[in-house]
């Protein structure tokens, strides 16, 4: 496809609230630049149904444009009416790059929207930038197992479509409402969804996992040596409000679920304070919680690469270190 303006597209998804999800807001914040850059608008795409807090946060935070798909079909995302929906806007306004957060939802949706409109995607990206020898978007990624990061363009194909983890970008600061909204009626007959939800399982684990907002995490690894090794982590988590989150050596060990996994194959995080316990840093960790503003790692190994990004290093056995540090707070606080 061709594109017929030089503008940036920011799809925001929606809950079925008709709230935005945070990553759609948080993208906003490259969005701007990248329009800047390519020297078109930066334009917020919102469907759902009810929208009108959704597209309120998006005019709040930066968006020139917003295009609002707002109806009963679209209140629980379905492939199809999801897929109808943005690619009849894609054909009708024609953008130059869009971006699509890769959340459950988003990476089902921009795989089938770049095959339906013939183009490319860049899938969880981490950075963004454009090339400045073609000017078009260079989509970077980690590649073969994150041992390096790839910088990927689409150039021939309209439109530059990627795809960004929960977490990567901040939300910026909330300016004035300023946005063109323009409202489109698309609508999906029943017949064009082809799949039903029948039922949402919650995650097994009862605890609300919600690393991607936590302000504080307190994460454990393989240096925990079990499930119960946990229990100094939580201890720790529960007298600083902090959410638990883990390496993948101890999800693959069974000890704690996927849900609370931060790195390249888990949450992408960037908390005020990350406290790394027993975990040695291996890159595809850092590529999960680099971003954190404060980092104090906890560890044996005085050569641990986790030392090498953190801000505060303990070097220790973590059994003694966690209950010393837990009570000193818990007086501090009390
Ligand atoms: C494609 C791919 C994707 C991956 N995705 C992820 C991901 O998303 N997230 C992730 O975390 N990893 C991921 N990994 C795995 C990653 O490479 C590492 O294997 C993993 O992060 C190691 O976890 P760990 O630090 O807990 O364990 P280890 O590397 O075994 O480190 C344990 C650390 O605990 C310390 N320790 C031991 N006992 C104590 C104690 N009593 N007190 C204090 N310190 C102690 C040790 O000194 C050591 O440094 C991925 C790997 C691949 C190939």
């Amino acid at each position: 496809m061709v594109n017929k303006t030089k503008d940036f597209w920011v799809f925001v998804e929606t809950n079925e609230d008709g709230t935005a999800k945070n990553v759609g807001i948080e993208l906003l914040t490259p969005g701007r630049e990248l329009a800047d850059a390519q020297g078109g608008r930066l334009a917020a795409v919102v469907i759902g149904c009810n929208t009108d807090a959704a597209v309120s946060e998006a005019n709040r935070h930066g968006a020139d444009q917003i295009i609002v798909v707002d109806s009963e079909e679209y209140r629980k995302y379905t492939t199809d009416a999801y897929t109808i929906a943005l690619v009849s806007l894609v054909e009708k306004y024609g953008p130059l790059s869009m971006m699509i957060g890769a959340t459950n939802n988003g990476r089902d949706l921009g795989p089938r929207v770049a095959c339906r409109l013939q183009t490319g995607l860049t899938a969880d990206c981490t950075a963004l930038a454009i090339d400045e020898a073609t000017g078009k978007v260079a989509w970077t990624r980690p590649a073969f197992g994150g041992n390096l990061m790839a910088t990927i363009l689409c150039p021939e194909h309209y439109p530059q479509i990627g795809t960004v983890r929960p977490g990567v970008f901040k939300k910026g600061e909330e300016t004035e409402e300023k946005a063109e909204i323009i409202r489109e009626e698309i609508h999906v007959s029943a017949d064009q969804i082809r799949t039903q939800v029948l039922e949402i399982l919650k995650d097994m684990d009862d605890e609300k996992v919600d690393l991607e907002n936590a302000e504080i995490i307190v994460s454990g690894g393989r240096g925990v040596g079990g499930p119960e090794g946990f229990e100094p982590v939580r201890a720790l988590a529960k007298v600083l409000g902090a959410t638990v989150g883990s390496s993948r050596a101890a999800v693959d060990a069974g000890w704690i679920s996927h849900a609370h996994q931060v790195g390249q194959t888990g949450k992408t995080v960037a908390p005020k304070l990350y406290i790394a316990c027993g975990i040695s840093g291996a890159i595809q960790h850092q590529a999960g919680m680099s971003g954190s503003d404060c980092i104090v790692a906890i560890n044996k190994d005085p050569d641990a690469p986790i030392f090498d990004i953190a801000d505060y290093g303990i070097v220790g056995n973590l059994f003694e270190v966690l209950p010393i540090l837990t009570e000193e707070i818990r007086k501090a606080r009390a």
